[in-house]
Order: structure tokens, then sequence, then C-alpha cells
């Protein structure tokens, strides 16, 4: 049914999923990738989560505003622009001398030992980065602040941090898999839904699926994500929230109860159970019977300053698939 997490929301048409699937290829990618940070965290002393987290929130902005941030070439998402690489005053805005960079206070620092700061080496990138951040030290209450002073905001440091945590849990970057909501052995049914309009606590449009199924089914993480939000919430009852790294804020609403192992800040993997299907919301904290019991699921995309919800049906119907076909194995 409907409900809006909590923060600002735009209906825009479907956004395309950034995830691809985990060929032999990306695993290569991630390897290389993860080989970078380690060069980098053994050369400044920053935990290499860390670095995989600025590198990978930086990506989901460039894919979040492809036209103001053009996603770079290579291995590590990090944006400069050439102006930011030179030095703002400096007039030669190609500049790869370390020197002069240095001098027009830019960001561009060798890291690949070849003598040239140069925007298009991974390497120089993410060392001119992690340079950048530990003006302030590399223990986390310094991190924080650099990245405090680097985005003002303080949203990019929450995901930051968020993210920093399932890299450092998981000890990968391959964190692609994903997991049908719930059990695709168990009883259910859900058709796309997204954009109907509703009126309970006034008009709004519908931002997810209901997958209706019976009290007490386990509904499970979908993702590889961190707890963001757990409690009761007018609209939808007892819900919570996971932020995966691909920026991605998956919102479970009108559940009967909370698997009493998890809180706030706990990493979670894909199949996990987190509680189950109920009929909660619509009232004040325990309201429920309302409506037949269902999960309500939404996905809402974060551009490094608001949220919008986009349609879950397809990924959720993918996630079915795949999930079904590994069980007939
Ligand atoms: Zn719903």
């Amino acid at each position: 049914m409907l409900i809006g997490p909590g923060f600002q929301t735009y209906a825009t048409p479907t956004q395309a999923s950034s995830e691809r699937p985990s060929t032999t290829q990306q695993q290569d990618v991630y390897a290389e990738r993860k080989d970078l940070f380690h060069k980098v965290s053994a050369l400044t002393g920053i935990p290499w989560y860390y670095l995989a987290a600025v590198d990978q929130y930086e990506r989901t902005l460039s894919i979040a505003k492809p036209k103001k941030r053009p996603p770079r070439e290579g291995l590590i998402g990090i944006y400069f622009t050439e102006l930011e690489w030179v030095g703002l005053l400096n007039p030669d805005t190609e500049d790869r001398n370390v020197k002069s960079i240095a001098f027009f206070e830019g960001y561009g620092r060798d890291g690949s030992g070849d003598g040239k700061a140069d925007l298009s080496n991974d390497l120089d990138v993410l060392f001119s980065m992690a340079s950048h951040i530990l003006a302030y030290g590399n223990k986390d209450d310094d991190l924080r602040i650099a990245l405090w002073e680097h985005y003002q905001n303080t949203r990019s440091v929450e995901r930051i941090e968020q993210f920093a945590k399932i890299y450092a849990t998981y000890n990968t970057l391959n964190l692609n898999d994903h997991a049908f909501p719930v059990p695709v052995r168990s009883s259910y049914s859900f058709r796309s839904t997204w954009g109907a309009g509703r009126s309970w606590g006034g008009y709004r449009i519908h931002e997810g699926t209901d997958i209706f199924a019976g009290y007490g089914t386990p509904v499970r993480s979908t993702c590889y994500g961190i707890i963001e939000v757990k409690g009761w919430n007018p609209y939808g009852g007892w819900r919570i929230g996971l932020r995966d790294t691909q920026n991605v804020y998956h919102y479970y609403a009108h559940l009967q109860g909370f698997d009493k192992n998890i809180k706030e800040g706990d990493v979670l993997k894909p199949g996990q159970v987190i509680g189950w299907v109920g009929s909660s919301g619509y009232g004040k904290p325990g309201t429920s019977g309302k409506f037949p019991p269902h999960l309500h699921y939404g996905v809402y995309r974060d551009n490094g300053w608001t949220e919008w919800s986009f349609d879950p049906y397809p990924l959720l119907k993918r996630w079915e698939r795949s999930e079904r076909k590994a069980s007939r194995k």
C-alpha cells in the first residue's frame, strides 16, 4: 500500500538499475580495483574499505548525475573537474606538473610514481583523494572531519561510513547478489502497481510494489546492505530501511515484527531474515489489520542531496527469476 519513508521523494520515470551481472570480467575489475585500494592504503594508512567507500560513493553520484559528472573511464570512480585537479587559478588547465599544481592548490598528486599528476591515471586520482582526506589524519574521527570538509554534507559522510562498514564486513567489492524479499517457495503474489494513486493521509502516489503473503511469511534482505532505519512510522507501520553500496535505499513496510537479532547499523546479506509479513500501519504504534497482510517494498536512489523512488517491479521479477532458477539446480 501507500507509503513514503519520510524524506522528499520524486515520482520520476523508472530509473535503470546500475547493477551489472556478475561476470568474470566484473570479478577482474573488482580484484584490480581492490588492489589499488590496498596500494594507496599502504601509502597513506587509510583503511582500504574507507577508500573503497569514497570511490563507490563518488561513482553513485556520477550514476545519478551523468550530465554534471561524466563517469570517468578506468577503475576509479572519484570525480575531479580539470579545474579542481590543476587548481582554480592555474592558467594551464591541463597541467600535469606536480609542483605547479601544488602551487595553485589543485587536488592533483602523483600516486603512480611517474612524476606526473595525471587525471586519467587511476592511481593518481585515488592517491590525490586519499592525500586530501589525510590532511586531518587517518583515524576514524579525522577521516570523518575531512569528508565533511570535502563534501560539506553530513549525508555524504553518513553514506561513506555506511559503505565502509559493508566493505569491511565482507572484505570484498563483489556485493551484487540479491534475493527476493520473501522465500520464492512461499505463497505470495504481486503485480506492478507503481505510481497508482492512494488516499490515506492525503493524496500520494504508490512508491513501491506490494507483495501479498500470509501473516508471518519471512521478509528478507534483498541486498548486501546496512540497516539505516528501523521502527514505527504512521504510514509504514513497523518498517525497516536498508542502504546498499549502490546508494539505493530498500524500504520494507507493514511488518508484523522484526527479527530480534537485528538493530540499526547492522550489516546484512541477501536472504537474511529481517522480519515477518504483517499489516501494521495507518495509525499509532501497534495499529494493525486495516488492510490485508502484505509487504510494501520500495526502492529509492540518492543523488547526494535528495532521494527519489523508482519502480522496484522489474528488479523483483529479476530476483525472483534468478532464485527460482538457482533453486532448480
Ligand atoms: Zn504498498
